[in-house]
């Protein structure tokens, strides 16, 4: 299947070449640098260098209120804007790696905050606005946030109870707010008003914090990774390489910044690559998704498993309904990309969707399909030019690396990537554990075939063992939806003494099917044709819905602990319905 639809040429055009002429060094040579060599900053990159040249006038975010209202920034306009928040940082005495966080919906004024934040060299560390209050004090307590920029509304309902039990948390900046509520809670308009426009980036090292990133909260308790400047590099040879960004792109992330992908794709990487981005500020509305892509004329869509199989499960006729000619290239990230998945884009658009995989913790795309190399529905593709992905072997203290094909093992990547992370906040010892020689455990499984792509198995901590055979969910989730009632599945491992871990699956039902006995026997009977009795679920349980993050990823420890009656650990994250 390949993707190469239209006569634009994609960036990356020859893989294998790439890959022996890739050096992160020629990389760095394509962006600017501070001037007078005063370092690599962010900030600098996605705007102040591209704002007096040829891009000042182009559109750099174009926001789509709620009701739909649109809202344009370019690129010397987000230069001045970001300059004086810089500015009122500054005046407000925020020093170098102090933190500032965010806790708003995708507003203008939160994009401001980040990329003004970098211009400092303070912290930038956004939240989901959505999150209750435990979860932001647990955040911002573990943030030592110094900082946080958020809305009237959210200020009242989140912050107000938890400010004497957050001591560093210095200034709240209200966005909406016409005056200052005191000394410490001030007003985004009156702050920005006096503040100048002017604004030069510090020397900035490559090595210094830039960003702060609490992860999905999968398999437990989020962390929070620690970005560096650096990490840029990463963000705009992925942003060319793999969303294929040219000149003139219209490029929309779906992701909110509070996940990594929202800002690493959300802001920057479109940014440093000089194209315009579409920032929705409404939740998943197929509809309006559907329109937002045709109105806007989207050329570069990237988005997520969970909205893909919404999509799908939706009664549209995308091909009928609507025009799409401006679309290029659709991406997809954050959880496996189903076959069928890959298969529905390429039917209905006419290209397949590219998955890739990576991390809070690799900080930007490190598994990928491209625009020119050969897609395998189902894998999540081959390792970005510059990245060393691998299948390991790993033992306590040992780590092998499987060089033959086909075998399940540890995802690992070669250290020394622009992004990886340099830290987990107050947590060294488990920063240290993902670490074994010049590798970085991934903590996830996966397998390599003959032709170099990756094929995604599970989380290592979601691996079922049953009599003697190592089962990753995904792969029964996968087969289990294919049966034709099946809309959505989870799968988990329930301990069972005599084989270990008994294979049990949560099934939702698409619309119009009943919930008996004769349903559950045939989807068994199928998983069993297809799977072999070894692996195929031996229980099934129809639901309503599956327990998700709030980012849609599968949360299957919680299915677990239900099942098996115990606490429901760290659940901030999940999806209220
Ligand atoms: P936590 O680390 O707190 O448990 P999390 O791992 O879900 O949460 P993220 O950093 O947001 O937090 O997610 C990264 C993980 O998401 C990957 O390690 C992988 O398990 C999964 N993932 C991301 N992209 C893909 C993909 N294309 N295919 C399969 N899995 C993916
Ligand atoms: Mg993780």
């Amino acid at each position: 299947m390949s993707s190469v639809r239209t006569n634009i040429q994609p960036n990356l055009l020859d893989y294998e070449e790439t890959l022996t002429s890739f050096s992160w060094d020629n990389i760095a040579g394509e962006l600017s640098g501070l001037p007078q060599g005063k370092g690599l900053n962010i900030a600098y990159e996605a705007i102040d260098r591209h704002s007096t040249g040829n891009l000042k006038d182009t559109v750099a975010f174009r926001f789509i209120r709620k009701n739909r209202v649109v809202d344009d920034f370019t690129y010397s306009m987000l230069q001045k804007q970001t300059s004086k928040f810089a500015n009122v940082l500054k005046n407000l005495g925020i020093k170098k790696g102090e933190r500032v966080f965010s806790l708003a919906g995708r507003i203008p004024e939160l994009y401001i905050t980040a990329l003004g934040t970098l211009k400092t060299t303070a912290v930038f560390c956004p939240l989901f606005s959505v999150f209750g209050p435990e979860p932001v004090f647990q955040r911002m307590n573990k943030g030592e946030a110094s900082v946080l920029v958020t809305t009237s509304a959210l200020f009242e309902k989140k912050i107000k109870q938890l400010m004497e039990k957050l001591p560093s948390l210095r200034f709240i900046i209200l966005s909406d707010a016409a005056g200052h509520l005191s000394g410490k809670v001030l007003s985004w308009s009156k702050l920005m008003e006096q503040a100048s426009d002017e604004f030069i980036i510090p020397k900035t090292d490559p090595e210094d914090p830039a960003l702060l990133h609490f992860t999905s909260g999968t398999t437990g308790m989020p962390k929070g990774a620690l970005h560096v400047h650096k990490a840029v590099l990463t963000h705009y040879i992925t942003g060319k390489f793999v969303l294929d960004f040219h000149p003139g792109d219209i490029f929309w992330c779906t992701a909110d910044p509070g996940w990594v992908t929202g800002t690493s794709y959300g802001i920057i990487a479109p940014l440093v690559n000089g194209v315009t981005s579409i920032i929705d500020e409404e939740e998943f509305d197929a509809k309006r998704w559907y329109s937002i892509l045709e109105e806007h004329k989207v050329n570069i869509w990237y988005t997520a498993p969970t909205a893909i199989r919404r999509l799908m499960r939706m009664d549209i006729n995308v091909k009928e309904t609507y025009d799409f000619k401006n679309l290029r290239v659709i991406l997809s990230v954050g959880e496996p990309l189903h076959a069928e998945a890959v298969i529905w884009g390429e039917e209905n658009f006419g290209f397949p969707i590219l998955d890739n995989w990576w991390q809070t913790e690799t900080g930007g795309i490190m598994i990928a399909n491209y625009a020119s190399v050969k897609v395998k529905p189902g894998s999540m593709g081959k390792p970005l030019p510059g990245v060393e992905a691998a299948i390991a072997k790993v033992n306590d203290k040992e780590i092998t690396i499987i060089s033959s094909p086909d075998k399940q093992g540890h995802l690992v990547l070669k250290k020394g990537f622009p992004s990886l992370f340099r830290a987990y906040l107050n947590d060294e010892e488990r920063y240290n554990k993902c670490f074994l020689g010049e590798w970085y455990l991934t903590g996830d499984l996966a397998k390599k075939d003959a032709d170099g792509y990756f094929w995604f198995i599970g989380r290592a901590d979601d691996i079922i063992k049953t009599s003697g055979h190592m089962v990753g969910p995904f792969e029964v989730e996968s087969t289990l939806m294919k049966h034709p009632f099946v809309s959505e599945a989870a799968v988990i491992g329930k301990p069972e003494p005599s084989i270990g871990e008994l294979v049990k699956a949560f099934v939702v039902l698409k619309s119009g099917n009943e919930p008996n006995d004769e349903v559950k026997m045939n989807i068994m009977g199928f998983a069993r044709k297809e799977m072999g009795p070894a692996v195929a679920p031996k229980e099934i349980e129809f639901v309503e819905s599956i327990p998700k993050t709030r980012s849609g990823k599968i949360l299957r420890r919680l299915l677990k602990a239900r099942e098996l009656g115990l606490p429901e650990g760290d659940i901030s994250t999940l999806e209220q319905n």
